[in-house]
């Protein structure tokens, strides 16, 4: 057994939706292990986008409780919230977010600034986190002049030269081709096993879910196995 990272406990989630309200998350119960390749799978709507954000911090949690190591995240201001986001989770959106005015250098160096690292150390960092993915040479190209795959893999890029805790990222296959995707996979893969961080990911895509340790399924907001 592996240290825990995450633990949720009766994590419930509802979108006010008009009058009504749309209920995502129904009493979620889990465990992740640091070190940990798994995904959440489930049919579109089961809630995986919803239970990635209450991970990662993008969206706030209001009732249940997420710990991450000791950090009990129902308990801690948007101050110390705001820490963990910058220094231990690195979030990769389905559509990327990238910043197309920078470069790809410049992506990556972003969040690296908001951790106040020295100058030199920084690019140290950034220059590894694009050789990792496989971006060498590509650094001056802005969003614009990189394929999906490309662009992806600055997304990701971005993420790992935090040097978080854990990877997290929404459907990170699903607007790339077959062999793309795979290539995209086999990266996080590889940055599992041998940087040791830990990745989280949603998706339905069955190459995905067949190259994962561990799937959690989602259906109608419940983990069903
Ligand atoms: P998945 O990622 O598995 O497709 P989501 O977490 O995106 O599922 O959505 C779970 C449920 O919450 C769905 O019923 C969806 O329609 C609803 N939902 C998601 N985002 C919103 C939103 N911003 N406002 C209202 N309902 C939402
Ligand atoms: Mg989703």
């Amino acid at each position: 057994m592996g240290e825990l990272l995450y633990s949720c406990q009766g994590v419930d989630f509802h979108y006010p939706l008009g009058e009504l309200s749309v209920h995502a998350l129904k009493s979620i119960d889990l465990t992740i292990e640091e070190k940990e390749f798994v995904a959440l799978a489930g049919p579109s709507g089961s809630g995986k986008t919803t239970l990635l954000n209450l991970l990662g911090l993008v969206e706030p949690l209001k009732i249940g409780e997420i710990a991450m190591e000791n950090y009990r995240f129902q308990t801690l201001g948007e101050r110390e919230l705001n820490r963990i986001r910058r220094f231990h989770i690195g979030f990769i959106f389905q559509n990327f977010h990238l910043n197309n005015a920078l470069t790809a250098y410049e992506n990556v160096e972003y969040f690296l600034f908001r951790q106040n690292i020295p100058r030199q150390q920084r690019a140290q960092r950034v220059q590894q986190a694009l050789e990792l993915v496989g971006l060498k040479g590509k650094e001056s190209h802005r969003p614009l002049e990189l394929s999906g795959g490309q662009k992806q893999r600055v997304a990701i890029a971005r993420a790992l030269a935090k040097e978080p805790k854990v990877i997290i990222a929404d459907e990170p296959t699903a607007s790339l081709d077959q062999d793309t995707g795979r290539e995209i996979m086999e990266i996080l893969r590889r940055l599992n096993k041998e940087q040791g961080v830990t990745v989280i990911l949603a998706s339905h895509d069955t190459m995905v879910l067949e190259s994962v340790e561990r799937v959690i399924r989602l259906v109608d907001g419940r983990v069903v196995a």
